[in-house]
């Protein structure tokens, strides 16, 4: 009953309820225009000036989560502090904006039906026909205004996934559209994204599915006041008052985003086509500083693209064909590299691809090697191979989650000579599993976000490697995992030089694992790359980058010698 409350509250926005701006991002004649980096780019330039700002994501799909997604199908899962398995944009937002998201961030059709049929048989409608308008869109808004609620942020930006027209797509629209009128003039603003296509017979840019796009959004009720419009070429002033007229925005407000050499150019990319104070002036934001302060970012970049050092590094996993599922993997490389003044060139491989006889061929010209986290047999035998040769050829290593997984198996097959030794995730009726799932993950059946997942603490041994990149003993550290390390094994690990870096202090479970004879073995049960950012670049994968350019140095000097 009191989130019916708070939908009341929603139709009485008026009366100073809502504290924050909000800012809509909806997208359209085609997906993949890179809502979420615009959305980000423009939180940052409005972060700069000194405005808190938060972003979410409305999904139109009807899984309550992507948790249960197959990699293949939305790119990678990122987990939040509070264990919400979410949209890869949230990644985006807190690698920009450098502040966590939460379960609020992340909302989908599955989500808001979820909540409304429980409402439903909770009798909360009692006699009421329960209707798309308003029941789903009242949840809808209910769940748009719940951040601004908090009193925490200045400006709210909700980015409306899939595309305008899209079936899905139509009542987060018709939220919109509620919600302009609900909420006070001039604390609103929707920003439409549309694509400018180049075409070559024609030798020119296209700007009628623009045109169709914003009629679209029109139809739905909803005018924008901004377009970005993603283009291959500069867009010609006349262009540019041509889309203005047809699409009724001013013309300044026709803003050119061009495809970029990095997605961290396009808040100043932003910047320079006045994106930030288009909004400003149309949201009558007051009190932030005259121009956003964006020198640490700058100073990023310029070490990202004057690099002074060169490594390449292997990612191996099994779902390398869509570079989307590692996304957090790749991004904390880009900022590990420029922290270090160093490109990472990184190659992927095929987990499957990789066997006993190929491996050394395949892997000879690395610097270092991480294989990456991931679910299931298929390709495991691949990791364990890639990690014998890692380990044997003092090559710096770095597991992340099954990764780490697949060192511990790797070890106690190759090092402690238990052969069966394997994962009950891959053998359920293992002899030897180094690697077992937890007592309480037996007793569930559920699949929907019931792994451990979300932030825990660990506790880092002195001297460790893990200690010294972290410069501290206790950490927190997000976790998206059913299987853990068996402890019945320590023991024989650590005596044998495979040492317990890092231990959950209430549980015991292990976190981290290190070689002690090898210049940078390092493993961690948890997922180091979800809180990488562009300000706090994550210290294993800084360390790891430190590893691989002292080993090529190294190997470079032993050819001259
Ligand atoms: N499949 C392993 C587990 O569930 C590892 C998961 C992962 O790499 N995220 O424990």
């Amino acid at each position: 009953m009191s989130d019916l409350k708070v939908n009341f509250a929603v139709h009485k926005t008026n009366s100073k309820l809502v504290a924050s701006k909000f800012i809509f991002v909806t997208g359209g004649v085609t997906s993949s225009l890179g809502k979420g980096i615009i959305s980000a780019s423009l939180a940052k330039l409005l972060q700069a000036r000194g405005f808190s700002v938060t972003i979410q994501k409305f999904d139109p799909y009807i899984n309550i989560d992507p948790g249960t997604l197959n990699p293949y199908e939305h790119g990678e899962c990122f987990v939040t502090d509070d264990g919400a398995e979410t949209d890869l944009d949230l990644g985006h937002y807190e690698r920009f904006l450098n502040i966590p998201t939460s379960q609020a961030n992340n909302v989908t059709t599955g989500k808001i039906y979820n909540h409304v049929i429980t409402q439903e048989r909770q009798g909360a409608y009692l006699g009421k026909t329960v209707q798309v308008v308003p029941h789903i869109t009242d949840e809808i808004k209910r769940r748009m205004l719940l951040l601004g609620q908090t009193g925490e942020f200045d400006v709210v930006i909700t980015e409306i996934g899939g595309c305008v027209g899209d079936i899905e797509s139509l009542p987060f629209i018709e939220s919109v559209r509620q919600l302009r009128w609900e909420l006070p003039p001039n604390d609103s603003l929707v920003i439409h994204l549309t694509l400018l296509p180049y075409l070559k017979a024609a030798g020119e840019l296209k700007t009628k599915p623009t045109q169709h796009s914003v009629k679209a959004l029109s139809e739905a009720g909803v005018n924008p006041d901004i377009l970005v419009c993603r283009s291959e070429y500069p867009i010609p002033s006349e262009m540019r008052k041509k889309i203005a007229l047809f699409c009724n925005v001013q013309v300044n407000s026709v803003i050119e985003s061009l495809d970029a050499e990095t997605i961290y150019d396009v808040p100043l990319l932003m910047k320079k086509e006045k994106l930030d104070e288009r909004v400003i002036k149309k949201l009558k934001l007051t009190g932030g500083a005259q121009d956003p302060d964006l020198d640490s970012w700058k100073e990023f970049l310029g070490r990202l693209k004057n690099p002074t050092e060169e490594v390449t590094i292997g990612l191996i996993g099994k779902y390398v064909e869509l570079p989307d599922a590692y996304k957090s993997i790749i991004e904390a490389f880009i900022h590990a590299g420029a922290q270090n003044e160093c490109k990472v060139k990184l190659k992927t491989f095929h987990a499957e691809l990789i066997d006993k006889e190929t491996v050394a061929s395949q892997l000879q010209n690395l610097d270092g090697i991480l294989v990456a986290p991931g679910f299931g047999q298929r390709g495991f035998e691949g990791k364990i191979q890639t990690i014998c040769y890692a380990r044997e050829n003092n090559i710096p290593f770095f597991g992340i989650c099954l990764g780490m997984q697949a060192a511990a198996i790797e070890f106690a097959r190759n090092v402690l000579n238990i052969k069966d030794a394997t994962s009950t995730e891959m053998e359920p009726e293992a002899k030897n599993p180094v690697i077992d799932m937890m007592a309480d993950q037996k007793e569930i059946t559920q699949m929907g976000g019931t792994m451990r997942l979300g932030s825990y603490t660990c506790e880092l041994k002195k001297g460790s490697k893990a200690f010294s990149a972290y410069g501290k003993n206790k950490i927190t550290e997000r976790h998206r995992h059913r299987y853990e390390f068996n402890n019945k094994y320590l023991q024989a690990f650590e005596e044998n030089g495979m040492i317990a870096s890092g231990i959950n202090p209430e549980t015991g479970l292990v976190e981290v694992i290190e070689l002690q004879n090898h210049p940078w073995f390092v493993a961690a049960q948890y997922h180091p790359e979800l809180k990488s950012t562009v300000q706090n670049p994550h210290p294993l994968f800084v360390k790891f980058i430190k590893a691989a350019i002292q080993y090529t140095k190294t190997k470079k000097n032993s050819l001259v010698l």
